[in-house]
């Protein structure tokens, strides 16, 4: 067994780092980046990859989603093939298709994450969707990349709202994979990634809204700094270390679940839905003192607390998204059977909460 936890450099100054990390695999690199994320980064990446004496064989749009196609197309571009390394510059969908790709091509990756929405920058999973944007697999890859390097410069200027939605997945990291791996017998590997997800809520908690404010200016402040690393590191440090059984729970499943409502894709985000899927596991399982804290963080940042925020009447008989919910792979290792009769008292409980706060 391997395990190989993330590696980073992080900061202002983070490409600086490029020359004494990435420079001993080599001088050659291929880049491989989203559009917009290219805009917003190669002004600084491009002079930083030159002082690190790097010769760019290959740049190249990735595509516009993680598809096997785009992967076989940047496979078999032979700049690519030649390249020491590959660096992937993006947010999520990017990275996941250049990791795929340096799987296959056996070629050392770095990444540079341009918003911090997801742990994609570290972790040793691909989420791969059809060209037409349906979801088709997760690919479980032999490593994650072997360096990330978080400019927090050009993440402070990114759009607001992926940042926003990132804080509602991470929350979640910590309501499921605790609540997944209760009363079972741990690896050591396991464990570390169970007590690790405590930094994926605790912190964010206390100083997240203060990180949230000082993004909007584009300010890069304390507080941001670590709502950047813990989005994307503590994140990925659970994701690596505490294998499938213990990544997800109810959060997720209700958010597959929500995904049969077509206007939900359509004007929410993935983070978004599934926070308001955490609120209601802590609610359904009794967790009073966490679901206070993060009912009232909800409210302070205004991520989803009943489902009119989510565009859904309180009345509305939910049966369609329950049944994809129920069913969900995220629901078959939890301590407790969870039945559609929970999660729809769940529900009305949390309606009732927000009537009464
Ligand atoms: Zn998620």
């Amino acid at each position: 067994m391997n395990t190989y936890l993330p590696h980073f450099s992080c900061g202002v100054d983070a490409y600086e780092s490029i020359g004494p990390v990435a420079g001993l695999y080599g001088k050659k690199c291929a880049l491989i980046y989203g559009e917009k994320a290219w805009a917003a980064c190669n002004e600084e990446l491009l002079p930083a990859l030159e002082k690190a004496g790097m010769t760019i064989v290959e740049s190249v749009c990735y595509g516009h989603e993680a598809s096997f196609e785009n992967v076989e197309k940047i496979v078999s571009n032979p700049n690519i093939q030649n390249a020491d390394m590959l660096f992937a510059i993006g947010g999520g969908k990017c990275i996941d298709t250049v990791k795929c790709t340096a799987e296959q091509l056996a070629k050392p990756l770095f990444t540079v994450p341009t918003i911090s929405s997801t742990c994609a920058a570290v972790t040793k999973i691909s989420v791969m969707y059809e060209e037409s944007g349906v979801f088709k697999e997760v690919v479980n890859l032999s490593k994650p990349p072997v360096h990330a390097f978080i400019h927090t410069g050009i993440i402070a200027k990114s759009p607001d709202i992926y940042l926003w939605a990132g804080v509602g997945d991470t929350l979640a990291k910590y309501i499921e994979c605790t609540f997944s791996a209760r009363g079972d017998v741990l690896t050591f590997e396991q464990e570390f990634g169970v007590n690790t997800s405590r930094m994926c809520f605790y912190p964010i908690i206390e100083t997240g809204a203060k990180a949230l404010e000082a993004k909007k200016t584009g300010e890069v402040s304390f507080e941001l700094e670590k709502l950047i690393l813990n989005i994307i590191i503590s994140t990925g440090t659970v994701s690596i270390t505490v294998g499938e059984n213990y990544n997800s729970a109810l959060a997720h499943a209700m958010n597959y679940g929500f995904s049969c409502r077509p206007h939900i894709e359509k004007n929410h985000l993935h983070g978004e839905v599934v926070s308001y899927g955490a609120l209601l596991q802590l609610l359904m399982d009794n967790q009073k003192e966490d679901f206070e804290l993060a009912y009232k963080f909800h409210k302070e940042i205004k991520l989803p607390t009943k489902l009119a925020d989510l565009e859904i009447a309180a009345d509305d008989p939910m049966e369609d998204i329950l049944a994809i919910t129920v069913v969900n792979k995220e629901l078959e290792h939890v301590p407790y059977k969870v039945t559609a009769e929970m999660i729809k008292k769940a529900i009305a409980d949390l309606e009732e909460y927000n009537r009464l706060h």
